[in-house]
Parts: structure tokens; C-alpha cells; sequence
């Protein structure tokens, strides 16, 4: 439940603007209209910690307008901009970065827009199969019971013959996305991490029991299953632990009995940069995240921005390790790429 909504101009023109208002009236959530999303003024919050904490508690409504999809390698030919942020707390999330000072969650109203511009990338593409990650700026199933845009996208590429979605969310309202028509055009991925990783690091989110639990519903429900293992991290006892989680995860769905297509797995090794670092210790200042520079080894990014990642030999036996334990457990399963 948000703290506060704050409406652009513009998105009262639409639908689910509209929907969102009444939302707000209905549940006496403070609500105001801004100028434009990078114009949000007058947050509560003294600290960096209390700031970002409000932030996210706060959602703005608006437009999409440059509708250019920008590439996701490796998880997907483009990515699909439903929305932006989610209400968790990972201490590690990307978004740290990427978003700055502007981590609140922002809605996008123009739904059919976004959906049109999909339709056209999917169609110069023909005929091969166009790929979309709606999970590279945010987490769509955080506020789906909010704005319902993601059952609307599902549905939209279930009619879709060339046109596949894929997300990945830490949270778990699922049953409304059960019934739709998704003809298997979309891939439900939940992230997953050890016991340690989760509590002291995924503030926020659903629990790893309630993940599994919701992997098994949509696993029923005819959607192709994955899981993105991530951020994997070394520290005594990882291997028992993330072994645990696996364990857990094999017993969970021991209940569906065929899976529409092979379980994907992904994997991917903690990383940071200087300017992570940075923000992260200003929001979380007692953070137990292993961001210590010496340790790791400096991995130079396409886009110029480098990244502090596990030594050659450590990030090998993770790759090692984990693909052992999920193989053992999944054996028809696929691992898509560790990274
Ligand atoms: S759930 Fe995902 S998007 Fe949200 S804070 Fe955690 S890592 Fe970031």
C-alpha cells in the first residue's frame, strides 16, 4: 500500500490513471498532481536512509514517452518498460545505481502505447522470435494488485505467435495472472538466493518459502518456470546453504507433475561499482554486503562502467558448484548463462 501517489498531468487522460486515482480517493492515500516525474519535490525524509525509505512508499503516475526499447542482453532482445522500481529494500539492487536519487516507483498509464510498439518490434523482427524483459527496471509483480498492466501484457502476447515476455520478481500475487490465455508465450522467473542472502540482504520481499509456493501455481498453470539465482555470494558455508535452497526448492515443486517446457535456471555472481559502494553505504550504513574492492577482481563493462566481481577461480567454482547441485536436482533442467 503506498504512502502517497503523485499524478502527472497527462496520465489522468488514461484509464488506468483513472483507476489509480479512484484508488487513491477510495483509500485516503495523499495523492497530488506534479509537473513531471523528475520534478518530484517535498519528500519526507532527513537522512539518506529516511529518504529512501519514503521513496519507496511512493508512487508516481505517468507517461512512457520515449517508447525506443533498449537492448537486455543477456536475458532478452529488449526490455519492456512497464514500470520502474518496486517497494523492496535489496541492499544490493542495481537500481541503487541506476535509479540515484530517484528510487520511488513510477506507473506507466500508457499501457496500449507500450503494447502497439511492442507489437511493431516483434513484427520487423519476422520471423524470428522477439524477446522482452519486463523486469530490467523494476519488479512488475510488486504492484500488480495496484495496476493490473502485467495480466493485461501477458495477455496481449498470448496473442503474440512471435513476440515472448519474461520477468523476474521477488514477490508472489500470482493468482489473478493464472487464468489468462498466455499460451505459453511468457516466462515466470522467480528469484532465489541462500538463507543468508534473503534475510540479511532482501529487505521487503516475499519470503523464499512464499516464492517456491508461488512457483508452483504458475507452474500449474501451464507457464513456462524459471529461476534466476542472484546475487550469488561466497562466505563460509555458501555451498550447504544455496545446497539447501535447492533441496527446498526440488521438494516444493515435487507437486506439478509436468512442466510445459524445461525449468530455465540463471546465474548470476554479486557484483558492485564504486558508485554502488557509495549509495549503498549511505542508505544501509551497518550493509553486511561484502564490498571490499581488494577482494574481487575489476571487470570492464560495455558501457565504460566497471564492476567488482568474484577472482577467476572463485567465480568458476560457483559456476561449478551451483550447476552441480541444480543439475542434480533438475536434470532435465536448462542453465541459461552464469555472469
Ligand atoms: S525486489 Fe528486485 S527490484 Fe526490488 S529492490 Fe529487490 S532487487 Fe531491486
Amino acid at each position: 500500500m503506498p504512502h502517497r501517489m503523485l499524478f502527472e498531468s497527462e496520465a489522468y487522460d488514461y484509464p488506468l490513471g483513472q483507476k489509480l486515482l479512484s484508488f487513491a480517493k477510495e483509500h485516503k492515500i495523499p495523492h497530488r498532481t506534479i509537473p513531471a516525474h523528475n520534478r518530484v519535490t517535498g519528500l519526507p525524509g532527513a537522512s539518506a536512509q529516511q529518504k529512501y525509505s519514503q521513496a519507496k512508499k511512493t508512487i508516481v503516475v505517468g507517461l512512457k514517452k520515449d517508447l525506443r526499447f533498449q537492448s537486455c542482453r543477456p536475458s532478452a532482445d529488449y526490455q519492456f518498460p512497464l514500470m520502474t522500481s518496486c517497494p523492496g529494500h535489496c541492499e544490493y539492487c542495481y537500481l541503487q545505481t541506476t535509479l540515484g536519487q530517484r528510487p520511488y516507483l513510477r506507473v506507466y498509464v500508457n499501457i496500449e502505447e507500450i503494447l502497439e510498439q511492442a507489437s511493431k518490434y516483434v513484427e520487423k523482427n519476422s520471423p524470428s522470435i522477439t524477446t522482452f524483459e519486463v523486469a530490467s527496471s523494476g519488479d512488475p509483480l510488486s504492484i500488480e494488485h495496484l495496476t493490473g498492466s502485467l495480466g493485461q501484457t501477458i495477455s496481449f502476447f498470448g496473442q503474440l505467435p512471435l513476440g515472448r515476455l519474461r520477468f523476474v520478481t521477488k514477490f508472489t500475487y500470482v493468482d489473478p495472472l493464472l487464468s489468462l490465455d498466455h499460451q505459453g508465450h511468457c516466462r515466470f522467473r522467480f528469484s532465489l538466493n541462500s538463507n543468508r542472502v534473503v534475510e540479511h540482504f532482501e529487505h521487503h520481499t516475499a519470503s523464499i518459502e512464499e516464492r517456491i509456493e508461488a512457483s508452483v501455481k504458475v507452474a500449474k498453470a501451464g507457464y513456462p518456470l524459471g529461476f534466476i539465482i542472484a546475487p550469488i555470494m561466497l562466505y563460509p558455508g555458501w555451498f550447504e546453504e544455496y545446497g539447501q535452497m535447492i533441496e527446498k526448492l526440488k521438494k516444493g515443486l515435487e507437486e506439478v507433475k509436468t512442466f510445459s517446457v524445461p525449468i530455465s535456471f540463471e546465474l548470476i555472481q554479486h557484483r558492485f561499482t564504486t558508485k554502488a559502494k557509495k549509495v549503498i553505504l549511505e542508505r544501509f550504513p551497518d550493509s553486511q554486503l561484502d564490498l571490499e574492492e581488494s577482494q574481487r577482481k575489476l571487470k570492464f563493462g560495455k558501457y565504460g562502467v566497471s564492476k567488482y566481481v568474484y577472482k577467476k577461480e572463485e567465480a568458476q567454482l560457483i559456476e561449478e558448484k551451483l550447476s552441480e547441485l541444480i543439475l542434480k536436482a533438475f536434470p532435465t533442467a536448462t542453465i541459461e548463462y552464469f555472469t
